[in-house]
């Protein structure tokens, strides 16, 4: 079965004495012993988690999946099978919680973490020097959109004996399947495209490896990190319809990165399928879309960028993306506001960012509403 066929037709396991075409939701805290399924009590397995892990293992051709309460719950899932001692090497613009939870928690418990500009190839080598634990990427970064060279990476990590994490919330599964690029976990937040409909939070780690399997199954238990059955039966129904959504967020958002670049107030439009940005080549390497996120650098003051946001009436400003509404961010106020200014400016995050999550409306109302908060500034 492809891709398309699997989001559709496999997790529908626990239903089949009624008939029901869709699994109902098991709310139960707890199953009576004995039972034939051997499900005992909903921290350590619910019918909802198995059948949403069916559907993930299955459209990342993998062994297995494990299904947690949100994407920083399976971030903290992979973080608690270190050591004091060990190392985690970063690409340096991964996602802001990714970043405080490493160093707000885990550092104190001993792990050490560093960062390095993974676009750069000559920081490859710092793997097989320092022979982390784990390699954390992501690609596309938010908000900057880089894209890291995975298989590249994974070569390296193999030769290293390290372990190959790629947060792939960015990209999605449809468009981007990074175990098959050479990485060891796939580790998505399921709260975006997965689900789409920004209704629930989720996350996810799948994975070839039988021992990763039983890290992760260990810490959705020993840790309390599994999802409430609701949302897990949201996401199952959300993912359903994963790939039409991803076909019509790239469509749109290749139209609306073309649009813009093309604005006078645009200093440049940052979108891994646009035939002008730097790494297209690789992006379409490694990726088959250029998924539903832009990133423009605006010619506005901090003030002029925030009132364009607030002009946009389709596009929310808020927090999230992939859902199927679209939604805009001023990373600069938003959600690296807590990076002193000169840091992110150093990293390119200036006050004139902003990022858009092209939603599935059409087209044309999307590029209508940005033309008129443009037209509002001047
Ligand atoms: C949102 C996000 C997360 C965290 O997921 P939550 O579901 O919000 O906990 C992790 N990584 C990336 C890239 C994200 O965009």
């Amino acid at each position: 079965m492809d891709f398309e066929t699997k989001a559709i037709h496999t997790g529908l396991n626990y239903a089949e004495n009624t008939g029901a075409v869709i699994p109902p939701i098991y709310a139960t805290s707890t199953f009576a012993t004995g039972n034939l399924e051997g499900f005992d009590y909903t921290r350590s397995g619910n019918p909802n988690f198995r059948n949403l892990e069916a559907t993930l293992a299955a459209l990342e051709k993998a062994k297995s999946a494990t299904v947690f309460s949100s994407g920083v719950a399976a971030i903290t899932a992979v973080a608690s099978t270190l050591k004091s001692g060990d190392l985690v090497l970063a690409e340096e613009n991964i996602y802001g919680c990714t970043y405080r939870l490493f160093h707000a928690v885990f550092k104190k418990f001993g792990v050490d973490i560093a960062y390095y500009d993974f676009t750069e190839r000559l920081n490859f080598a710092r793997i097989l020097e320092k022979k982390p634990a784990l390699v954390w990427i992501e690609s596309p970064t938010n908000p900057l959109l880089k894209i890291i060279d995975i298989a590249a990476v994974a070569e390296y990590c193999k030769k290293a004996g390290s372990t190959l994490v790629i947060d792939n919330t960015f990209a999605s599964q449809y468009f981007q399947k990074p175990l098959d690029l050479g990485a060891d976990l796939s580790l998505s937040s399921t709260t975006k495209y997965i689900n789409g409909h920004s209704d629930a939070l989720g996350g996810s780690v799948v994975t070839d490896s039988e021992e990763w399997d039983h890290k992760m199954k260990f810490a959705q238990k020993a840790l309390g990190l599994q999802p409430a059955p609701f949302d897990a039966w949201l996401i199952s129904r959300g993912v359903k319809t994963l790939a039409v959504r991803m076909q019509r967020h790239a469509d749109n958002a290749l139209k609306i990165a073309e649009f813009l670049e093309n604005r006078p107030e645009v200093k440049f439009v940052r979108y891994p399928f646009l035939d002008s940005y730097p790494q297209s080549a690789l992006a379409k390497k490694q990726m088959t879309g250029g998924s539903g996120i832009i990133t423009v650098d605006l010619n506005f003051s901090k003030e002029q960028t925030l009132q364009f946001g607030r002009n946009l009436k389709l596009f929310t400003l808020a927090e999230s993306l992939g859902g199927v509404e679209s939604l805009c961010s001023h990373p600069a106020t938003m959600t690296h506001a807590s990076i002193p200014q000169h840091e992110r400016e150093k990293v390119g995050i200036t006050d004139g960012l902003f990022r858009l999550s092209v939603g599935i409306e059409h087209v044309d109302d999307l590029i209508a509403d940005l033309t008129n908060a443009f037209s509002a500034i001047r």
